[in-house]
């Protein structure tokens, strides 16, 4: 498989002022091949999001390099790199209330991206806008109508068509059915999954929601307090998970809660989050963790290939 990005020990803080810096993405490195779905789960407040917008540079990197198709992006995007860049790489996000312009008309919001970077014809413009309502389950007469006017899943939609529009190769995806119905998560899924086999997009694909993770990706990447813990086949790490942290995330702990359900992050996890501003020395899940060794508390685990297995993890009772 051939790569197509790429995060070298990508880092990411927010500075609060005051000494008080939140350690949100900390030297996290992956590689993503073309038409991969590489799925990112964790918990609340993992980086997950900052890690996902740092890739496509809507963060500016505290440290850490992203390589796009070999070559380096810079550390910080000007206007002319999200210029650039904006037809390679997009993103859909969480949220289809709050991220689609409540002013503009749906033809408006689908088809700005065609506007800002080519340079077509209206009557171009419309068409494309037109071809996309319908890949994405819409309607032509859709295009003059505004948000408020749609249910979730087909803001979602909306979503999906603005992003896709420009026609990018990688694709960050944001949680984008948690804000959704159960019943139109499926139908919202697998629509991504068909435009993705069309057009052969590759896509970080951000979840809550490990049944969904594993059933969309091929290869999983598990993320706690700003760093990767576990990589591995979808499958195999949802099956077999070998990292603490995969193992109460799954429920498949020896005391898993009955009340959750399995694939659904566990909220049973013992003890707090520890502050992301104040990152415990050694492993950064050794004051939760049920399998803990003083060594945890000391050293800090390296995400290393397990022996004779396609699997990364990052902890000291597994080699
Ligand atoms: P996730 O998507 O996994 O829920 P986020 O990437 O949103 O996690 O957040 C990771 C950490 O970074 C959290 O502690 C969050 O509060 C913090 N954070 C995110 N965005 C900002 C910001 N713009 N300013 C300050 N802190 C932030
Ligand atoms: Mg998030």
């Amino acid at each position: 498989m051939v790569d197509l990005i790429e995060a070298r020990k990508l880092t990411r803080f927010f500075d609060l002022g005051g000494d008080q810096l939140v350690h949100a993405v900390d030297k996290v490195s992956l590689t993503i091949g073309e038409r991969e779905i590489v799925g990112l789960v964790g918990e609340s407040g993992s980086g997950k999001s900052t890690f996902g917008k740092t890739l496509l540079g809507l963060h500016d990197k505290t440290d850490g390099e992203v390589i796009f198709r070999g070559e380096a992006l810079p550390q910080k995007y000007r206007p002319v790199d999200f210029q650039k860049l904006a037809t390679k790489m997009q993103m859909i996000f969480q949220d289809p209330y709050s991220s689609l312009n409540p002013r503009m008309t749906v033809g408006e919001i689908i088809g700005e991206g065609l506007r800002l970077h080519f340079s077509l014809s209206p009557s171009d413009v419309k068409d494309q806008v037109v071809d996309w309502l319908e890949k994405v389950g819409l309607q032509a007469d859709h295009m003059s109508r505004y948000p408020h006017e749609f249910s979730g899943g087909q803001r979602q939609r909306i979503g999906i068509a603005r992003a896709l529009i420009l026609e990018p190769e990688f694709v960050v995806c944001d949680e984008p059915i948690s804000a959704l119905d159960v019943s139109v998560q499926a139908q919202v899924v697998n629509l991504l999954g068909e435009l993705k086999e069309t057009m052969g997009l590759t896509l970080l694909f951000i979840a809550h929601d490990l049944s969904m993770v594993r059933y969309v990706s091929d290869r999983m990447a598990v993320m706690y307090l700003g760093s990767l813990v576990e990589l591995g086949k979808a499958d195999e790490v949802y099956f077999n998970p070998k990292h603490p942290y995969t193992e109460v995330l799954i429920g498949s702990n020896p005391e898993p809660d009955p009340n959750i359900e399995k694939g659904r992050v566990s909220t049973s996890i013992q003890g707090e989050i520890p502050s992301p501003v104040n990152v415990p020395c050694g492993c950064r899940f050794a004051n939760r963790c049920p399998k803990v060794l003083d060594v945890c508390r000391e050293n800090t685990p390296e995400l290393i290939p397990l022996k004779d297995e396609d699997r990364l993890v990052a902890c000291h009772l597994v080699s």
